[in-house]
């Protein structure tokens, strides 16, 4: 066990770490292999948090090939209860726009062959997924988004496909019509892993464009497209400073911690 410890714990970050204090480096040992990469802690509104870029430092390692286990592991062995899971991501509804945050309740899993859970026995362990999402960190997102002036959804479904391909318009028509809103190759099975964990999760997707395109909208530029993507990390910088500086020091609201309990037969 490293002598650092933090609470929250955040995937994702790398551009954020110039506004931590005190910030220090540390590489955390896990029995699924390495990290993405070293993990930052730092105080931020006078907590311990903790970043890992899920994609690694230059943003190099794809989707499918993320070590989910390792990473949320190292969370764990921090000590970090609650971790935020910002994503960048495609909106599939056009009431959706490029710009805007979903705070997602639901996720429906369209990848296949990760590495999805810690429990291969020998105790049989199911931890339920009905509501993937920690509800108190969820209204506690929704207020900073609030806060922060945000354009935001307050739920929302997330598909999560295998990647690193995106989708063929006909897979993305499907998901549209089924009323699903965001589209996005890393929520799972990162959530259902913090969740097993007993740590509280919740997502922030960044809608950065309409996936294939939605009828009757036009397809936005490259150029746009790195401008939302731009404006949304600067917006998201703003939330989870909020977030982490309102969120209690300890959960009250939620059973985040005892999912063991209800899990084993
Ligand atoms: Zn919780």
């Amino acid at each position: 066990m490293t002598s650092v410890q933090a609470e929250i714990g955040v995937f994702g970050g790398s551009g954020f770490y110039q506004f931590l204090e005190d910030a220090e480096t540390v590489q955390v040992e896990t029995p699924y292999g390495m990290t993405s990469c070293d993990i930052t802690i730092g105080t931020v509104a006078g907590r311990r948090v903790a970043f890992l870029p899920r994609h690694g430092y230059n943003h190099s390692i794809p989707p499918h090939l993320i070590n989910y286990r390792a990473n949320v592991w190292a969370f764990k062995k921090l000590g970090v209860t609650r971790v935020i899971s910002p994503c960048a991501a495609g909106s599939l509804q056009k009431y959706v726009r490029p710009g805007s945050f979903v705070i997602c309740d639901q996720y429906v899993d369209r990848t296949n062959s990760r590495k999805d859970t810690f429990y291969d026995g020998p105790i049989a362990t199911h931890v339920s997924a009905a509501d993937p999402y920690c509800p108190e960190m969820r209204q506690y997102a929704i207020d900073a988004a609030r806060a922060c002036g945000i354009e935001h959804h307050p739920e929302g479904t997330v598909v999560v496909i295998q990647g690193p391909r995106f989708s063929t318009r006909a897979e993305s028509n499907w998901f549209r019509t089924q009323g699903w809103e965001v589209i996005n190759m890393t929520q799972y099975p990162e959530a259902h892993l913090v969740k097993e964990l007993e740590m509280c999760v919740v997502n922030v997707s960044l809608i950065t464009d309409y996936d294939t395109g939605i009828p009757g909208v036009e397809p936005v530029s490259h150029e746009e497209v790195l401008k939302v993507f731009a404006d949304n990390n600067e917006k998201l910088k703003n939330l989870l400073f909020k977030l982490i500086e309102i969120l209690p020091p300890h959960r009250e609201n939620c059973v985040c911690g005892q999912v063991l309990s209800h899990s084993r037969v």
